[in-house]
């Protein structure tokens, strides 16, 4: 009788339907609570500051091996503190102290299968990934996620929409270049109903900024996005469509167990700041592999940007190799049809003349394959294993630094292991790799460490396509630093000082912005291979102290500190290499802008500025800094002030 009422009283204890486990972050200010329902769902919600910043939203996966979203049943829970130092060659800071509380709960679902729901929460980043595992199955096909987030319908949006597959030029889409919506209420459906790309930055009623990414994808799993949204606010996460790819390949992800997903971050603030200079792609994954050699970070002349397909011939080449060396560039980037326009046979005499004058080559491939119709050449070299190794090998016997492979296919399992492979065979060459007409790279700069930059924007190429995009710049620009380049690196092609996005300045679509802007998006947009729009006419038409600007520019940074701004109309941001500082503003308005800053480091330096001139050149003193910097900006304008080069 004892021993019964012992058992019926443990029985009660074990199967409590509701639970209440949170964890906080360090600074006690972020906080995840983690609920069971009734039905055995879970369920997760965020405060910050004790303000509702994620209402109740769901959790969990389904899968072939049985649903781990219903019927749970609570096993345990433990918080862990983790406490990691690490550093990042090629990102917008080089040495990260991450410090979270980790919590890990345990279920098990009616197979009596193990899910394992982990949050980790810093001062201002929560990570969230499943972990499952079996006793008796040795793999898993993943249909689908659970996973949620619901904002407040007062809250508003900066989040792109996905397109379908085998859209666009060349059926080539989605190449992740489309527009943000701006500051859209919730719950709005997305422009071609497949919902939303990551990052997506959300600003909540009471001015809480925050902001969903995805990080630590590998081959064993897909590329996820933010589905369509319900009328109440909620995003629930999506799975690839089945036309990315060229309908090629599954939506789902297979794998072996035990089982990890990817993870989902959400960085808050009460400010902008801790979205501009999070870490929280890098914090929580590893890498995949050594680097084999160190890879250089740098900036890159190409021509194809201004001079198009036509300008991929030997002498046009000369001349922008020319170009780089003249101005200390590392690298000139050979882009499409070099195989046709300037030939197999004649690359590695261009490849030494370019080495002789010092500078590096970057050399362009299309992915393909068989997963769009996009024409250009050099075609199937990176698509299967043989055919990549055999032309590394010869990239290898020449000194090729890098490669710019184009044309992905979409966010499928399939494309995640043809990165993958691509990066992993490219590191045992010695090969760098900046992807274009891409996915967003989910932590890759840390996960595979000759990742340097990829796409995934719309970037400086429409500027050249359409006056719309040019209107757009100065726009788009104040865009990029608070959602698409605050998780990742971003290869854009800043930096243009003809009037017109064209080989001369008589013809093409007309640059709006001021000649400081343009210097200033050599900063603001940070790609540790920074590819510049110049061409051979700036060296004589732009004063030397641009032209000693972006011989001295670093393209990789210590530390990066946002100062002040508003997604789509204005950015202030400063970034560090060494002992030099760089403080940058861009004003994307119609109007002046006059700003009144502090900022401490430079304080009673002198420094080095460019800035404005009323007929939209720029010009340059050098300033003693007081407790507070007045910088009066053009429309479209920008400014740049730093630790001084020389004096001119
Ligand atoms: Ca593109």
């Amino acid at each position: 009788m004892f021993m019964k009422k012992i058992g019926l009283f443990l029985c009660v204890l074990f199967s409590l339907p509701v639970i209440g486990q949170k964890v906080t972050s360090p600074d006690g200010l972020l906080q995840v609570e983690l609920n069971l329902s009734n039905n055995g769902t879970l369920n997760y919600e965020v405060h910050y500051k004790n303000q509702e910043v994620i209402q109740k939203s769901p959790l969990g996966l389904n899968s072939s091996i049985g649903d781990f979203y219903q019927n749970l049943v609570f096993i345990s829970s433990k918080i862990n503190r983790i406490d990691d130092h690490y550093t990042l060659p090629h990102a917008k800071v080089s040495r990260v102290h991450y410090q979270a509380n980790e919590l890990i709960s345990t279920f098990l679902n009616s197979e009596k299968d193990t899910l394992h729901v982990v949050f980790r929460v810093a001062n201002n980043d929560i990570s969230q990934t499943y972990r499952i595992n079996s006793s008796d199955k040795s793999r898993i096909t993943v249909y689908e996620e659970s996973t949620g987030f619901k904002f407040h319908p007062s809250t508003v949006t900066f989040i792109t929409p996905q397109i379908q597959g085998e859209e666009g030029w060349m059926k080539t889409k989605p190449s992740y270049e489309e527009e943000y919506t701006y500051e859209e209420p919730v719950g709005t459906p997305s422009k071609y109903g497949l919902g939303f790309t990551f990052p997506a930055l959300f600003k909540l009623e009471n001015d809480f900024w925050v902001l969903l990414s995805e990080t630590g994808v590998t081959s064993q799993y897909v590329g996820t996005r933010l589905g369509e949204p319900n009328a109440e606010g909620l995003y629930p996460i999506a799975f690839p469509d089945k036309s990315e790819n060229a309908g090629i390949g599954s939506t789902y992800a297979t794998t072996s167990l035990p089982f990890q997903s990817s993870w989902k971050t959400i960085t808050v603030g009460d400010n902008l700041a801790p979205i501009v200079e999070t870490t929280s792609a890098y914090d929580v994954v590893k890498p995949q592999y050594s680097p084999s050699q160190n890879y250089v970070s740098g900036r890159t002349t190409w021509s194809w940007i201004l001079w198009q397909d036509g300008s991929c011939n030997y002498e046009d080449q000369q001349k922008i190799i020319d170009l780089a060396a003249e101005l200390d560039f590392e690298y000139i980037l050979i882009d499409a049809l070099w195989d046709k326009q300037i030939g197999y046979e004649h690359m590695p005499s261009l490849i030494k003349y370019a080495q002789n004058k010092g500078v590096d080559v970057i050399l362009w491939y299309n992915s393909n394959g068989a997963w769009n119709d996009a024409p250009q050449g050099p075609k199937n070299r990176m698509s299967t294993s043989p055919a990549r190794q055999k032309e590394m090998e010869w990239l290898k016997s020449l000194g090729v630094k890098g490669l710019k492979v184009d044309f992905f296919g979409g966010d499928k399992q399939e494309t995640m292991r043809l990165y993958e492979d691509i990066l992993t065979d490219a590191n045992r060459y010695g090969l760098f790799l900046n992807f274009h007409g891409t996915t967003l790279p989910r932590g890759w700069e840390r996960m595979y460490p000759n990742h340097m930059t990829s796409e995934a924007a719309l970037v400086s190429e429409n500027l050249v396509f359409q006056q719309y995009h040019a209107d757009q710049e100065a726009y788009r620009s104040a865009l990029y630093p608070f959602i698409r380049n605050a998780v990742c690196a971003m290869d854009y092609g800043p930096v243009f000082f003809n009037s017109r996005f064209a080989k001369t300045n008589d013809s093409g679509t007309i640059r709006r912005t001021t000649d400081a802007f343009q210097l200033a998006t050599s900063i603001l947009f940070q790609s540790p291979i920074q590819h510049f729009g110049i061409t051979p006419n700036n060296l004589v038409e732009q004063p030397d102290y641009m032209l000693d600007f972006m011989r001295k520019v670093p393209t990789v940074w210590d530390e990066t500190k946002f100062i002040a701004g508003y997604p789509g109309k204005y950015c202030v941001l400063a970034r560090r290499y060494g002992d030099k500082w760089y403080v940058v503003a861009v004003n994307a308005t119609k109007e002046k802008l006059n700003l009144t800053l502090s900022f401490a480091p430079l304080e009673g330096k002198k420094v080095s500025w460019i800035y404005d001139n009323k007929d939209r050149t720029a010009g340059y003193k050098e300033i003693k800094v007081g407790k507070k910097i007045t910088l009066d900006i053009e429309p479209e304008g920008g400014s740049v002030i730093y630790t001084p080069n020389n004096s001119y």
